[in-house]
């Protein structure tokens, strides 16, 4: 019974993969991602591990690329064109290695960029470029010279006699590829899906005018013969490759373990939206060519070279439902629920839909297939929904009427996008309030996660902001809550005990005044050095302040005009609360203000978080890579790459020494 669960399962996935293939590799119009595609590839791969005798015969694991098209000339490979195996974090990098290990010793690696286009074969005798073939099943391709020809980087003739063949991507910029689909969408054509499929488009065709418009590009990263020209290592190779004229890539590095490969990895992973192509990977190749030798291949890789594939920053899912979450400020948040999905590292359940023009304007339906988008630290959002993937079950969205908490009508002021809450005492509100008003940014109160306050609100111990410095009142009953002790409890009220006195503009921040934000409750306090004198300012007074203008003056006036509120701030008067600017140890200094630093390489005098603290209670911002807008690099003991990059780009450095002199 297992079994044929299995087998069918298996025909299914053969069938999936096979018509993806169809799609990407012979009608360059892929129908599901690459992630998709990589994702079911890998179930299959481990289906037939696990059952080998059920391995069928089309199957694309024992397969390289699509079918040869008929309309070119078939090109025949003497050495076959592979494919690359596929690796996706550093575990499996690690394993890679370990496997290498077992046949070589001390193997050494050269990294490469795995340049996201369609690989050539380029055929030279008597110093000319006399035939260029794709890949195609990696034995026999598909003639492609009079396309191969109009690209400008590869040398119609090469100062090398003996017959020669070297191989390497096609691809195109991002830049061409951004102007390409833009003339497209304007000639009511179909877009490329990405640069990969527009390389590939272009140059399969028949009219050699179209490749020579579309402005591609290539780098060679492969000698098939290399012992008919006696070399040994890999990289000789491509330095042999580039004497001859080749575009080479000029990231390569040769590792001399993996701790270097991973290294590597890491580097370009950050750098990769720096490139002005795409790559979708690096490939990781044992260097010693009689290594390499030793090692062998499979029905479609070679075991000596592996493709590690970065993580999808945009991926496929489904939009399950749309809730609506209320905020501290009664702002109702259109939520999406996704069916979870690993995007660039992490899993994605759910995405803000901000507000209900963002979703008109996105189209966006319940049940809808969506591309989710997220790289590094950003925030996931819909990049567009998939219309194609749409069978009739999506339901359109339809913005609610009244608040899902505490059911008052919802009100949206002239020219806004956000509906409101206008209830103050609603408890969605409060709840949010609560959390705001103790959290990091605001008023630091330790311990106060958002399950705590929620729960501590609904047993009853926390109704308002002024509760948080009554709670030593319910000591012993909060002792007694589940999953709480006396220790967890004394650091609880220590944290808010502390938070007394915080300086007036994390106060100011944390009592959640619409437009209030950290940096303008900074400049209000530091102004008007007292909460009385807020209180007592006029919307003259606040305006007349540079960076703020008449919105935020007339919410702050609003906000202080509400008896209640005013209220809630004498009540925290009188339970001991800090009312003054102390500010918060920021001593602003010119030489930090507003600018942007990164630290690279070991400091002597402090750790970099001290550093970066410092750093900040100047006035200045710390960041991870160097770009442009880098203002400075601060350079300790055997910087990293770093260094390199703002040499390049010619940003001001400062050692440690100057550093400290700054600071002092
Ligand atoms: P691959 O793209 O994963 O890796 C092999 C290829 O990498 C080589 O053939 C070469 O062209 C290229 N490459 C780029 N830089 C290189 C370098 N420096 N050194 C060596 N090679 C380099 O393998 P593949 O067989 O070409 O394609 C399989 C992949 O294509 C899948 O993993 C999937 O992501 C994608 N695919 C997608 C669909 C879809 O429907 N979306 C369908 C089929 C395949």
């Amino acid at each position: 019974m297992v079994i044929i669960v299995i087998n069918k399962r298996i025909e299914e996935l053969v069938n999936i993969l096979n018509e993806a293939s169809k799609n990407y590799y012979e009608l360059d119009n892929p129908t599901i991602t690459d992630q998709e595609y990589d994702d079911l590839y890998r179930e299959l791969e481990n289906l037939e591990k696990e059952y080998p005798e059920l391995i069928p015969s089309n199957s694309p694991t024992k397969r390289v690329g699509g079918k040869v098209i008929d309309e070119f000339s078939k090109v025949e490979h003497t050495v076959p064109m592979m494919s690359l195996g596929d690796i996706f974090n550093e575990d499996e990098v690690r394993e890679f290695d370990a496997r290498v290990k077992k046949t070589i010793s001390n193997p050494t690696y050269v990294c490469e960029l795995k340049i996201d286009g369609l690989s050539v074969s380029l055929l030279y005798k008597d110093g000319k470029l006399v035939r260029g073939a794709t890949r195609g099943n990696g034995v026999v391709g598909e003639d492609i010279t009079h396309n191969v020809e109009t690209i400008k980087n590869i040398p119609l003739n090469i100062d090398f006699k003996d017959e020669i063949e070297v191989r390497g991507e096609i691809y195109m910029p991002k830049k061409s590829f951004l102007k390409l689909n833009e003339e497209r969408r304007k000639n009511n054509e179909a877009e490329f899906a990405n640069p990969r499929n527009a390389a590939a488009g272009s140059v399969r065709q028949l009219d050699s005018s179209i490749a020579a418009k579309r402005n591609l590009s290539t780098f060679i990263y492969h000698l098939p013969e290399s012992n008919k020209y006696n070399i040994k290592y890999h990289h000789e190779a491509l330095d042999f490759m580039k004497s001859l004229g080749f575009n080479v890539n000029s990231s390569i590095k040769l590792c001399n373990n993996i701790d270097e490969v991973i290294d590597y990895i890491d580097f370009w992973t950050k750098e990769r939206p720096n490139l002005p192509y795409e790559i979708d990977g690096i490939v990781i190749k044992v260097d010693n060519l009689s290594d390499q030798e030793k090692l062998g291949f499979t029905a479609r890789t070679p075991k000596w070279a592996i493709a590690y594939k970065f993580p999808a920053e945009e991926v496929l899912t489904k939009l399950t439902n749309i809730e609506f979450c209320v905020g501290r400020t009664g702002k109702i948040t259109p939520r999406a629920d996704l069916n979870p999905v690993h995007v660039a590292g992490s899993i994605i359940r759910s995405v803000t839909l901000h507000n209900e023009d963002y979703i008109k304007e996105k189209e966006i339906m319940i049940n809808d297939t969506v591309a989710i988008h997220k790289a590094g630290d950003v925030i996931p959002e819909v990049v567009r929904v998939i219309k194609e993937r749409r069978n009739g079950s999506e339901i359109p969205f339809k913005m609610i009427t009244n608040c899902p908490i505490c059911g008052t009508n919802l009100v949206k002021k002239e020219n806004e996008a956000n509906y409101f809450c206008p209830n103050n005492n609603c408890d969605a509100r409060k709840i949010e309030g609560l959390i705001h008003y103790a959290s990091r940014n605001t008023m630091n109160i330790e311990g106060f996660g958002d399950e705590i306050v929620e729960d501590f609100f609904n047993m009853g111990y926390l109704k308002s902001i002024p509760d948080f410095y009554k709670l030593d009142k319910y000591k012993k009953e909060l002792m007694e809550l589940e999953g709480f002790g006396v220790k967890s409890i004394n650091n609880l009220l220590d944290s808010v005990e502390n938070s007394k006195s915080n300086s007036l503009e994390q106060l100011l921040f944390a009592l959640g005044i619409r437009h209030v934000g950290k940096k303008i409750a900074k400049i209000i306090a530091s102004q008007f050095k007292t909460m009385d004198n807020i209180i007592n300012a006029k919307v003259e007074d606040i305006e007349s302040i540079d960076d703020i203008g008449s919105i935020i003056a007339l919410s702050i006036r609003e906000f202080f005009d509400n008896e209640s509120n005013i209220d809630m701030i004498n009540e925290l008067k009188e339970l001991g609360m800090n009312m003054e600017y102390i500010g918060s140890g920021i001593e602003e200094k010119e030489d930090f203000l507003n600018k942007t630093f990164v630290l690279t390489g070991t400091l002597t005098q402090m750790g970099r978080n001290e550093a970066s603290e410092l750093i900040e209670s100047k006035g200045g911002k710390v960041t991870s890579s160097v770009t442009k807008k880098t203002s400075v690099v601060i350079v300790g003991d055997s910087p990293g790459s770093k260094y390199d990059k703002a040499k390049e780009l010619g940003i001001t450095i400062w050692s440690e020494e100057e550093f400290l002199n700054h600071l002092s």
